[in-house]
């Protein structure tokens, strides 16, 4: 039984929720159905053909591509990123904020932090321009890569749900 109506999972894709509390949500066990219905509601908004295992953030999945049946990084635009366990953040347009000036453009509230020991990259989608993530490292760190989710587990052990075909 799902505490959650498809209504309000749907708010939940609309993103009114902030992502790490969308997902701490899904991700909270012997709630199986809610994800469910959380990929289902994504899936009637998205316009690709292709199948979401698991969403990384408000516009970007995790989806079995419906031609290859392969596991691909994919923007809302039908952007491929690459294989799923490769680093999406490589394939997209990157965009450093390393001076003040080009700082404080868009986060006014930040205290001008010193750009010799942090910067900021956004990451775009190529394609569509959409902003995917964003970091902020010191100036020599490597390209983040975030996570690594082990979607087996996932679906076996929290969401008890058949796991999509792989090939590749
Ligand atoms: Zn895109």
């Amino acid at each position: 039984m799902s505490t959650y109506t498809n209504e309000q999972v749907a708010r939940l894709v609309d993103g009114s929720l902030d992502w790490e509390t969308t997902f701490r949500m899904l991700s909270m066990p012997k709630d199986g159905s809610r994800f469910e219905q959380y990929l289902a509601a994504l899936q009637a908004q998205v316009k690709f053909p292709d199948r979401i295992v698991l969403p990384l953030g408000p516009h970007l999945y995790i989806v079995q591509s419906a031609k290859t049946k392969q596991w691909v990084t994919q923007c809302d635009c039908g952007h491929v990123f690459g294989d799923y366990r490769e680093n999406w953040k490589m394939h997209a347009h990157v965009y450093v904020r390393d001076t003040e000036a080009a700082m404080t453009e868009v986060y006014p509230k930040l205290m001008a932090p010193d750009t010799k020991w942090q910067v900021y990259r956004e990451y775009y989608c190529p394609s569509c321009g959409t902003m995917h993530d964003v970091e902020a490292p010191t100036p020599w760190y490597p390209v983040i890569h975030d996570f690594e989710p082990d979607i087996e587990t996932f679906y076996k052990e929290w969401v008890h749900m058949p796991l999509p075909e792989r090939a590749g």
